[in-house]
């Protein structure tokens, strides 16, 4: 198995580097709350929405929305709302959003 190594895509050096859709995803979505929406909760859709504009355009939406599903499983230093009503679409149905509290 070591020649896999030198069989790698151009530019990646080691395991370290690679990084996931869903890294992407979840550091574009930790900008955008602790960013322009700090304070907001937004839902799944509009956060997959938010995200690929700031993505590369060979993400593809369902790619984005995988990876979103991941985030909301483990979001690590933001807080998931199980049942919250999205600052942006403002859904009547309470759905789990994503935020960052305002202190
Ligand atoms: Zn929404």
């Amino acid at each position: 198995m070591t020649i896999s190594s030198t069989l790698r895509p151009r530019g990646v050096l080691s395991e370290e580097t690679i990084y996931t859709v869903g890294d992407f995803v979840q550091r574009v979505v930790v900008g955008l709350l602790e960013g322009g929406y700090r304070g907001k909760f937004l839902c799944s859709p509009c956060l997959i929405k938010l995200t690929r504009d700031h993505l590369d355009k060979s993400y593809s939406l369902v790619e984005v929305g995988w990876a979103m599903n991941e985030v909301f499983k483990g979001p690590g230093a933001i807080t998931l709302l199980p049942s919250a009503v999205c600052a942006l679409c403002a859904r009547k149905k309470p759905v789990p959003c994503l935020g960052v509290p305002l202190p």
